[in-house]
């Protein structure tokens, strides 16, 4: 199962655009993998066998997705609770993972977030293999106002390691977190490591940090890691970047340990409380129906009947032009669109891609265009954008479409680029409606 998985959410994380094709392809594969677990199968045969009613085929894929999706849930949530922190005695965190994955910058986030809910919080340095390493952490700690121990002279990391915790036991700090080097001349070496580290400071918890971009190696290399380090929980950092942590899954299903957060960025608050179905929904590539309705419920306060019309019309699956105008502009009013955007279901990557300042930039010209479309254009679903043949299909572009263009100052092509990715997210609101469809599905997960 593992591996059939993985081939098919790294094929997913490495598609630059989840659109519905990608979309299907990601859930046909996953499927098979699923397929071969006796669970899975029942689900699949109880949902193809109930109701054999034709033309209900959509109704099928909704309950099939839905059933993949939720045993993807299922796959990333082992059921354990992680150790929480308690005050008024030392909590001692040890951070493993192989070079690069983000510990050193993970550990001060962890910092950071503990202290802000007041845990005197300390971070200890033992990485005495990589030079830099003792600056990295102190330039980090000083940014984040949190206590460091290190050494420059010191070569012996478990040493360091367990005068850094005594110091910081007897200064009475609440959370005290060691980083370690996770590089060796000998990859047995690091494993020994990591064990006398751990046997000299016994950490209430250790966390394996992994890059969201690991893809096959994951189920292997945590393995490893749990054997010689035994951690409790898990951190997947670089989820702002194009991986979509698909390989995390398999590193929570080889060793039963739960994700606790996702490291969303390279400064100290960029790390987020792992929730599952958030998760999954990202993964595959469905927005984040859950925050968006968090968000739409905020808005709801603000303006209740317009909202409550934007809901009706989710639900209904039929979104005008105008609709999805207001949806770019309440992105546009919530924040940094890096953040924000991943939220809108069929919000296409390209959009994110750059800086966000970039994002903005381009999510300003999609409002020009739509500033300079009519009242009937925007209240339709692009129709009187489309020339269409005697048969009903599509032919072409109206005269329209440069008339939008011209007036915005805008191209054709990037009138046609709205109009496209309209499209798209109509479809998938189509998709998130129904009875069986995804949005009603989620709104019975809350
Ligand atoms: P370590 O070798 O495991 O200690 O890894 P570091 O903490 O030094 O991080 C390696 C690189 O990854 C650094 O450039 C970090 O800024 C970057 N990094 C770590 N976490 C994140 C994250 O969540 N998002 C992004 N974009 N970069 C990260
Ligand atoms: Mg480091």
């Amino acid at each position: 199962l593992g591996r059939k998985l993985n081939a098919a959410l790294s094929a997913l994380n490495r598609a630059p655009v989840v659109d519905e094709k990608v979309l299907d392809a990601t859930l046909k594969e996953v499927t098979s993998a699923l397929l071969e677990s006796d669970k899975v199968k029942a689900k699949v045969k109880a949902v193809l066998e109930g109701g054999g009613d034709k033309g209900k085929d959509v109704n099928k894929k909704n309950m099939l997705q839905k059933a993949v999706f939720d045993e993807l849930v299922a796959l990333v949530d082992p059921g354990v609770e992680p150790y929480k922190p308690k005050k008024g005695q030392p909590n001692i965190i040890m951070a493993v993972g192989l070079q690069g994955n983000g510990k050193t910058t993970t550990c001060t986030k962890l910092a950071v977030y503990y202290q802000k809910r007041g845990f005197k919080s300390a971070i200890v340095c033992a990485d005495t293999f990589r030079a830099g390493a003792f600056d990295q952490t102190r330039q980090s700690a000083t940014k984040a106002k949190v206590a460091y121990f290190g050494s420059y002279t010191e070569t012996d990391p478990v040493s360091i390691a367990a005068q850094g915790v005594a110091k910081f036991k007897k200064e009475r700090f609440d959370v005290i977190i060691v980083d370690t080097s996770g590089r060796h001349k000998q990859e047995s070496e690091l494993f020994e490591e990591m064990v006398q580290i751990g046997e000299a400071v016994r950490p209430n918890m250790t966390v394996l940090i992994l890059d969201a971009s690991i893809g096959q190696a994951a189920e292997a290399q945590s393995r490893a890691f749990k054997e010689a380090a035994d951690f409790g929980a898990i951190i997947v950092t670089k989820m702002d970047g194009h991986a979509k942590g698909g390989g995390a899954i398999s590193a929570v299903a080889a060793t039963k340990t739960p994700i606790i957060f996702l490291g969303v960025g390279e400064h100290l608050h960029d790390l987020d409380r792992f929730s599952p179905q958030p998760f999954i929904s990202k993964l595959l590539g469905l927005g984040d129906m859950q925050g968006l309705m968090e968000h739409m419920q905020d808005l709801a306060t603000q303006n209740p009947d317009k909202q409550k019309e934007m809901a009706k019309k989710l639900e209904e699956g039929k979104l005008s032009i105008r609709d999805w105008r207001e949806q770019i502009s309440n992105v546009m009013n919530m924040g940094p669109i890096s953040k924000i955007a991943s939220m809108i279901p069929g919000l296409p990557q390209e959009l994110l891609q750059g800086s966000d300042e970039e994002g903005s930039n381009r999510l300003k010209r999609m409002i020009y265009i739509t500033d300079s479309m009519t009242a009937s254009e925007l209240d339709s679903d692009g129709g009187p954008f489309m020339e269409v043949g005697k048969d009903g299909k599509p032919t072409g572009l109206t005269w329209r479409v440069t008339r939008v263009a011209k007036g915005s100052g805008t191209t054709v092509r990037e009138v046609e680029e709205l109009l496209c990715q309209y499209r798209m997210m109509a479809n998938m609101a189509k998709n998130a409606g129904g009875k069986n469809g995804w949005f009603q599905a989620m709104q019975k997960m809350q």
